[in-house]
């Protein structure tokens, strides 16, 4: 199956795939590990961030490796694409899903990359996302904030302008921006359910996707795929999970070998993304 078809089975029962980040070579085990255990399809995904410490051509070897040996489908997304040369770039080296993120330019400028990236992304028979609503927050310890002082209704992306941005870009997925925020907070924060059903029915031929997908409550995550999101982004939990754990790790070992000590950050990091996996409703889908 291809990219496209393996988002649109997802679609057909709605359940979604994870798109998890992969920060280096203990995430990528986390990931991996925690897809095969469950024989689930998942995104793995690198952000600007990410490539540049990684590299294109070596994230696009690694998934190929890795998915052979795991035997479940791994899609491989360029994560929050800033322009046009980071998504060429990707697309050349292998990537199999494109997220070009324009939201911090001007609709009309947002509209014109896009469609740049989606007139390549096609040619190569990859699936592009589009995003023009800036999805607030950062993936990293924001617990000392409440999520509400960033959750501002005016910023939420409108379904209108959602449906013009798709009809004049041909974007595949539409990144919505509901409530979710990037980042865990001091509680766990609610969406806006009845703005995302609302956004499904002015593109009833779009998939959605929900970015910030550590620190929201289950049952909204659960309502929010049943309403038609296909992919949910996690980052900060993993990231936190795997911090906690090696700081601790390293303030009770004398040992300097460190594959010798991976082990438990590789387990804390692929515990939150099993529980992901069954959240988002993905175990058994291979
Ligand atoms: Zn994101």
């Amino acid at each position: 199956m291809n990219t496209f078809e393996i988002l649109q089975k997802a679609a057909a029962n709605h359940y979604a795939l994870g798109a998890f980040n992969c920060a280096n070579t203990e995430t990528l085990k986390a990931i991996t590990n925690a897809a095969k255990n469950l024989r689930a399809p998942i995104i793995l995904e690198a952000s600007d961030g990410e490539v540049n410490y990684i590299g294109y051509k070596q994230l696009v070897a690694l998934k190929q490796i890795y998915m052979e040996e795991i035997g479940v489908p791994v899609i491989l997304n360029l994560d929050h694409g800033k322009d046009f040369e980071a998504c060429k770039n990707a697309i050349e080296a292998g990537f199999d899903y494109i997220h070009i993120d324009a939201a911090k330019l001007p609709f009309e400028e947002a509209i014109s990359v896009t469609s740049e990236v989606v007139k390549l992304a096609h040619k190569h028979n990859l699936p592009v996302e589009g995003e023009i609503d800036h999805i607030e927050g950062s993936s990293a310890d924001h617990r000392k904030e409440n999520p509400e002082d960033l959750q501002d209704p005016k910023l939420f992306s409108d379904p209108e302008k959602a449906r013009e941005f798709v009809a004049k870009t041909g974007v595949d997925v539409f990144a919505s921006f509901v409530g979710n925020l990037h980042g865990i907070y001091a509680t766990n924060m609610h969406l806006n359910l009845n703005l995302l059903k609302k956004i499904k029915a002015a593109l009833p031929n779009t998939l959605l996707s929900l970015h910030g997908g550590s620190g929201i409550f289950d049952d909204d995550v659960k309502e929010a795929v049943k309403t038609g999101i296909v992919k949910v982004n996690v980052n900060s939990e993993m990231r936190v999970a795997f911090k906690m754990s090696l700081q601790e790790l390293l303030n009770s070992t004398d040992e300097v070998a460190v594959y010798k000590i991976m082990d438990k950050p590789i387990s804390a990091v692929q515990k939150v993304v099993e529980q992901k996996i069954k959240l988002f409703g993905s175990e058994n889908k291979t």
